[in-house]
């Protein structure tokens, strides 16, 4: 699969694996490389598209942006326990 090779070239740089796109689901709590303005680093996300919607977890403001961009901005994935404890 080759994504964005009309804009720019695709470097290997060998040490990341750069085709393991991850998943976003909705529901999915997500920690960013950057934290908020607010000092949050985990945003829920709201709706998935060509755009992802994301809610920031400690001052409930919500951001769009591009999918492409935002996976770039992901440091961890959480998916909701759906059984279980998970502190
Ligand atoms: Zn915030």
């Amino acid at each position: 699969m080759v994504i964005g090779a009309n804009k720019s070239t695709v470097k290997i740089c060998g040490r990341e694996h750069m085709a393991v796109i991850p998943r976003i689901c909705i529901g999915d709590v997500l920690e960013m490389k950057k934290p908020h303005p607010c000092g949050e680093k985990h945003y829920t996300v709201l709706r998935v598209g060509s755009d992802v919607r994301i809610v920031c977890r400690g001052c409930g403001r919500d951001i769009t942006m591009p999918r492409e961009k935002l996976e770039k901005c992901i440091k961890k994935i959480k998916h909701p326990p759906s059984d279980g404890t998970d502190a």
